[in-house]
Formats: structure tokens, sequence, C-alpha cells
């Protein structure tokens, strides 16, 4: 009988985990050693889309929307419908296969995705520059959220339900996996390991290696423009970058329509791409964007608009953050070994599939099956492996 549970990490992962677990009665404590979403998820760009190949990314996917789409039909949380275009262009055949060919299987999944040639994409999408796009694909149940709203709505939930939210405490583990707090060491019958980047060496301390590697990214928003409104999420696996037209992020949303589309038409546009391909201490990194990221993202945006569009020449706001990599790019979710559970390693999807897989490490906890691919013991933790980026369509 597992009734006590430590979590470990105020990200999404962990507050949802905690909100799942005090729902089924669990007496959970979460502690965050700083404030509710202080890394990866307060510094995550927010996309949302199902439009996963593999029947179990697939599954989890389309359980995370729903339950997005939940929790801002209850609450404050804002989750804005956007179609997520991902595209390659001519001269880049290795990467024009890759979507042509994965699509198809997203189809198969019941995803609502589609191949779009340069005609139907310029039709539909006219502020994209199309003319040199050699396939294109567009999932239409995609949106963007605010992470750290997520985050914060969540945590208010899981503390109505019962669960005890200790902010501003840093935690360590003994080797028999007890709590070592500020105010001394504590034991519960179950402790989950949710805290990101930082998963790696914590359960160090518990004596479990545990194959996850952190690698740093970084983020742009730039100055309004006013075709962001009408633009889709965009990823160009060929120039390797991402943005998402800003609307909702960080404005403090009061549910008024009229007040979100106004935000809508002023927004900016967020751009990522910067991975870093190898391992961050996640105690020393640089959290500032490099100037190199900053010229090479406006440029790679200039490009992709369409002609006539107004382009972003300045950058309001930059940042970089750590993502976490495992040997196979599946996550571990699961026990590593008895009351001991990790929930990590999200290849820079740990947001869009939190709701699923945060519920998915509470059922665990509480003993329902887990996810056999995501079984964390599938590895013996001192694998040498490179950091591969999550967001790639090979
Ligand atoms: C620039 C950027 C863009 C991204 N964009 C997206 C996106 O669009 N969509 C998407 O799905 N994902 C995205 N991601 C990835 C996403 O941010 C992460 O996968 C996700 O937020 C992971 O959540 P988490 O709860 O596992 O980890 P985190 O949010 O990192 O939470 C872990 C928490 O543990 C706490 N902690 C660590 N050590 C301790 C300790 N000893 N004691 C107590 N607390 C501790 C930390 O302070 C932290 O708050 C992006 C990431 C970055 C950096």
């Amino acid at each position: 009988m597992t009734d006590s549970v430590a979590v470990v990490g105020g990200g999404a992962v962990g507050v949802t985990a905690a909100r799942a677990l005090a729902d089924r009665g669990a007496d959970v404590t979460l502690f965050e050693r700083g404030a509710i979403a202080a890394e990866s998820t307060g510094r995550a760009a927010g996309i949302c889309y199902d439009a996963f190949a593999g029947r179990t990314d697939a599954a989890i996917a389309a359980r995370a929307m729903t339950h997005f789409r939940e929790l801002a039909s209850e609450t404050r949380f804002s989750f804005v419908e956007r179609p997520y275009v991902w595209l390659a262009r001519e001269g880049d055949e290795t990467r024009a296969e890759a979507i042509r060919e994965q699509v198809p299987r997203m189809r198969e999944r019941g995803r609502a995705v589609e191949l779009l040639d340069p005609g139907s994409l310029a039709d539909e999408f006219p502020g994209l520059r199309t003319d040199d796009v050699a396939v294109a694909a567009v999932a239409r149940d995609a949106a963007c959220a605010d992470p750290a709203e997520y985050a914060a709505v969540t945590a208010e939930q899981a503390r109505e339900t019962g669960a005890t939210i200790r902010t501003g405490t840093e935690v360590g583990l003994t080797e028999d996996s007890a709590v070592v707090t500020p105010d001394g060491t504590r034991e519960f019958d179950a402790v989950l390991v949710a805290a990101g980047a930082h998963t790696r060496p914590l359960l160090a301390d518990a004596g479990v290696a545990a194959p996850i590697k952190a690698y740093r990214v970084q983020a742009l928003v730039t100055e309004p423009i006013p075709a962001s409104e009408d633009l889709p999420t965009l990823y160009d696996a060929t120039e390797q970058f991402y943005w998402r037209p800003v609307e909702q992020c960080e404005t403090g949303l009061d549910g008024r329509a009229s007040e979100v589309r106004r935000r809508v038409r002023e927004g900016g546009l967020l751009v990522g791409d910067g991975v870093e391909k190898r391992d961050f201490d996640p105690e020393d990194w640089d959290r500032t964007a490099d100037e190199g990221f900053l010229a090479s993202a406006i440029e790679r945006v200039d490009a992709a608009l369409a002609p006539g569009v107004t382009r972003p020449t300045a950058v309001d706001r930059s940042w970089a953050g750590l993502c976490t990599a495992t040997p196979d790019r599946d996550p571990l979710v699961g026990e590593v070994e008895p009351g001991l559970f990790v929930a990590a390693g999200w290849h820079g999807h740990g947001f869009m599939r939190a709701p699923a897989l945060g519920r998915t490490v509470a059922g665990a906890i509480l003993g329902d099956d887990g996810i056999d691919a995501f079984d964390p013991t599938r590895f013996d933790g001192d694998e040498q492996f490179p950091v591969v980026e999550g967001l790639t369509v090979e």
C-alpha cells in the first residue's frame, strides 16, 4: 500500500503527477527547489500536437491533448488551437522522404495529419514562403499554451486536492531513497524524481545510474509582426528551426476572447533551435542565448516568410534552457528500484506529453501497469550515447 509519496520537481511533469496522486488519495508532498516551473517548463515554447507515428506515442499525445482541452475548459489555462506545419525544402531529399513516409503512418494511428503540396500550403498559409518547399505536412490537432501557466494551475489543483507543495525547498536522496530536506531526512512509501536535467545527479545520490544527458537549447521572441495571427506553428526541418506565434503567452489571460484576439494580432514569433549536442552540467550552463543564435534565427525567419510579409528585425527577449536525452530517445518513466520512481528524458517533448505521462507515472506508483517501452530498467545506466535532438523528422 502506497500512502505517502514525495515528488521531487515542480515542473509540468511533477505537478501533473502530484495532482494525479492526490486525486487518488495518496498523501503527496512535492518538493521544488525554486518556484513552480522554474526550469525547463518555464522556458518551453508550449507547442503541442499529436502528430506521432508510433502507436504508444500517438496514444500518449492524444490523451495529453484531451487533458489540455479539459483543463482549458475548466480553468484560466489557455490552450490556443493552431495547426502545426512541418516541411522540407528542395534539395533536402532525405528529410522530404522522411516526411512523406511518416505522414501515412500517423494517419494509420488516426491522427489528423495530411501532406500538402506547395500550392495547397500557399493557399492555406499565405504568410509562408513556399516556392522552394519540396514537401509539407500539417497536423490539425495542434495548439500552443503557456507551460508555466499549465504548471501553476495544475499545482493549485494538486494543493486543493490535498497535496503539500513546498517551493524553495531543495532536497537530496539517501542511498535508501529517503528524502533529505532542509528540516531533516524523511521517509516516504514512494519517491518520484521528476527533476528534469537534475534527475541523473539526484538518482545517483540514491545509487541509481540513469542514462540521461542534459543538452542546451535556445529560443527568442521577435518583435510583434502583423502576420503572426495567420501563421501556423512551423518546423522547418531543412533549416532546423521552429516558430510559434506568441499570443496568450505571459499575458495573464483573463479569458475574454476579444482581449485574446487583440494580443494574437500583436504577437511576435517564438523561434527556437540551437541544440547543442553534448552533455551539460545542470548546475553550470549559460542561461542567456548566444549572439550567433539570435542573428541566425532572425535570418531563417526572414527566409521562411512569404515575399511582402513584414519581417521582424528585432528580438524582444531570448533565453536558453536544458532538455534531457536518453540512449533510445524514449523517456524513462517508472520504477528504478523498489519505491523509487523516475519520469524524465523527454527530448524536447516533455511539456506536450506531461498531462499523460505525469499520470502514467502516478499510476505506476499506485500499482497500475506502466508503459513497457519507457521502463527505466531497460538500461544498465552506464551506456555511452550521443545526444540527439528531439525535434527531427528522421
Ligand atoms: C527553449 C525550450 C523550448 C521547449 N519547447 C517545448 C515545446 O514546445 N513543447 C514541449 O513539449 N516541450 C518543450 N520543451 C521541453 C520541455 O520544457 C520539457 O520537456 C519539460 O518542461 C520537462 O518538464 P519536467 O517537469 O520534466 O522538468 P522541469 O520543468 O525541468 O522541472 C524539474 C524541476 O525540478 C526542480 N528540481 C531539480 N532538482 C531539484 C532538487 N534537488 N530539489 C527540488 N527540486 C528540484 C527544478 O527546479 C525544476 O523546476 C522545451 C524546452 C526548452 C528549454
